[in-house]
């Protein structure tokens, strides 16, 4: 069974509200075993929105939209609906009365067009909504599907979880599409598909690479009857990835480069300071965030400017001779710190991340990275590209990535 998502709104058209809901649906489809195979967003224009439902419930077995169910005019998902299945609208007397009452009680003006949300396609029935006016609804017709669900959060969420995602159990007669995400890091896309290469023509489960900011993910699906038997399936795959890429698969699922290095750190006893100057604070921010972090993680310094440099214990003159973005000054940095917090691994990040050109003729994006550890002090050269935010993140990356490939 393959369905689609059509999110309804000109405000996410505009950029205005982020569609959050479809990733959620996306999701919920996946775990019922239904394959999503679009997602669409659709603006609130007549012409559009069922010309768009239309063609989705060509492709697909089941559609479902997400928001323009409420009463105003714009609202033209219900109306939208029973176009596009060729199907009438009725009223639902007893669903127009419960509205009546439901203004009466809050003694809030009845304004006929919000009769509107009693009504539904002859071919539906409504999905009740606990927490607003506008049900949802589930339309069967010729062997299509179309669920329409309301847009606020608090709408949309006990809605989808619940009846909708027990109408969808029900449809898909069970089964689960099931994915694991593998983390890498140290190896480029091309790199880990190269070697991947041969798992990725496999149907089920199938392996699918994606690139993120400094590290690669796989991600590995299986259709399975159930949670447990994907788990099955996923494992030999991923046992045969672990062998094929060795150390640089550090985490699984939501598991973040930082947590694993810390997680290294306590198994090892050791500890960790940190002194930045062009991440100004983020490798800290990132040694920080995981729970228990204080076990292995124990501060730094932000020594952004020639005296904080010098504070942390860094000779001025070095400074003034080698320049602020150096391998010399990155090594100083990195000894200083690792001393003045005792820490078994010292870590220091200088560099340009821009957008001013250069620093003392040091181009955008060169950056030393460097670790002290009880045995000696490496420095490493990188010359990042893009923006700033992305420069500072890849620093902070390869810093986790080298302190790791340490403790591995
Ligand atoms: P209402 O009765 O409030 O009119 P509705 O079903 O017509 O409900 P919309 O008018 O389309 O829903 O959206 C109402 C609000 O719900 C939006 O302003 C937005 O805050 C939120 N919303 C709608 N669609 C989405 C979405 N796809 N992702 C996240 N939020 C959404």
């Amino acid at each position: 069974m393959t369905a689609e998502i059509v999110s309804v709104g000109t405000e996410l058209l505009l950029g205005q509200i982020v569609d959050t809901h479809a990733p959620v649906m996306a999701r919920l489809l996946a775990e019922c075993g239904i394959s999503c195979t679009r997602r669409t967003t659709i603006g609130d224009n007549w012409d559009r929105l069922v010309g768009s439902l239309k063609e989705a419930l060509d492709r697909s077995d089941l559609v479902v939209t997400i928001g323009g169910l409420g009463p105003t005019v714009d609202d033209l998902t219900r109306d939208g609906i029973a176009a596009a299945l060729d199907d009438k609208l009725i009223r639902v007397p007893e669903y127009e009365a419960k509205l009546r009452d439901f203004f009466g009680a809050r003694n809030i003006e009845w304004n006929p067009s919000t009769a509107r949300q009693a009504d539904r396609p002859e071919c539906g029935r409504m999905v009740d909504n606990p927490n607003g006016t506008a049900p949802g609804l589930i339309c069967e017709k010729n062997g299509k599907v179309v669920i329409a669900l309301p847009g606020p959060k608090g709408e949309f969420d006990p809605m989808a979880r619940g009846p909708v995602r027990e109408y969808l159990e029900h449809l898909q007669g069970g089964g689960v599409i099931h994915s694991r995400v593998l983390r890498i890091v140290g190896m480029g896309e091309s790199s880990v598909e190269t070697r991947v290469r041969p798992l990725m023509d496999g149907e089920n489960p199938t392996v699918a690479p994606y690139a993120q900011t400094g590290e690669v993910h796989l991600r590995l699906t299986a259709k399975a009857k159930d949670r447990e038997e994907g788990e099955r399936m996923l494992d030999p795959v991923e046992a045969e990835i672990r062998s094929l890429l060795g150390n640089h698969v550090y985490g699984i699922n939501e598991q973040v480069l930082e947590s694993a290095v810390i997680d290294l750190l306590v198994s090892h006893s050791q500890t960790v300071a940190v002194a930045e100057s062009m991440t100004g604070g983020l490798l800290g921010a990132r040694l920080s965030a995981s729970p228990g972090s204080s076990r292995a993680f124990l501060g730094g310094a932000i020594v952004y400017t020639v005296k904080a440099k010098t504070e942390l214990g860094v000779d001025e003159n070095l400074i003034k001779t080698a320049g602020p973005v150096s391998a010399e000054v990155a090594k100083a940095l990195a000894e200083a710190t690792r001393t003045r917090y005792e820490a078994t691994y010292g870590i220091a990040i200088t560099g340009n991340a821009g957008p001013a050109p250069d620093i003392d003729g040091k181009p955008i994006g060169l950056t030393y990275i460097s670790i002290a550890t009880p045995t000696g002090t490496q420095v490493s050269e990188h010359r990042y590209r893009g923006i700033r935010e992305d420069i500072r993140h890849r620093a902070t990356q390869e810093a986790l990535a080298q302190l790791r490939t340490q403790l591995l």
